[in-house]
């Protein structure tokens, strides 16, 4: 399958990988829009938010998981951070096997872009 973050999770393309385990893999955003941006994904490829199924609920759940941990290791839990996914044209998405964007390190506007 040609999906980039697939090559990632096979270590064909490398990453600064933040963790990893049977269902999710983290790791930092290779253009960074704030300090501190990762991203974390399944190690299922789903294209899209519409392409969740019901029996990825448990694997879905776990990105919040791991993001909020990771964003405490980075120390960035208390001043807080932005999570964000993008789905389909109109919401920015670009590379499309699903992904946690997670940004700290400045304030954050609101309404985005
Ligand atoms: P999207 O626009 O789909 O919501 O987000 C895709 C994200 O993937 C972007 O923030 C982009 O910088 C990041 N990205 C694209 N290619 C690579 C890559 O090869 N390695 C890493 N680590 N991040 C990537």
């Amino acid at each position: 399958m040609d999906c980039l973050f697939c090559k990632i999770i096979s270590k064909e393309i490398p990453a600064t990988i933040l963790f990893e385990d049977h269902d999710v893999i983290a790791f930092e955003d290779i253009m960074p829009q704030a300090p501190t941006h990762f991203l974390v994904i399944p190690k299922k490829h789903i294209a899209t938010l519409n392409d969740i199924e019901d029996n990825d609920s448990n694997i879905i759940g776990k990105l919040p998981l791991v993001a909020s941990k990771i964003a405490a290791s980075k120390g960035v839990d208390q001043s807080g951070y932005r999570v964000t996914m993008n789905c389909n044209q109109d919401g920015g998405q670009t590379v499309y096997h699903i992904h946690m964007h997670v940004l700290a390190g400045r304030k954050m506007a609101w309404p985005p872009g």
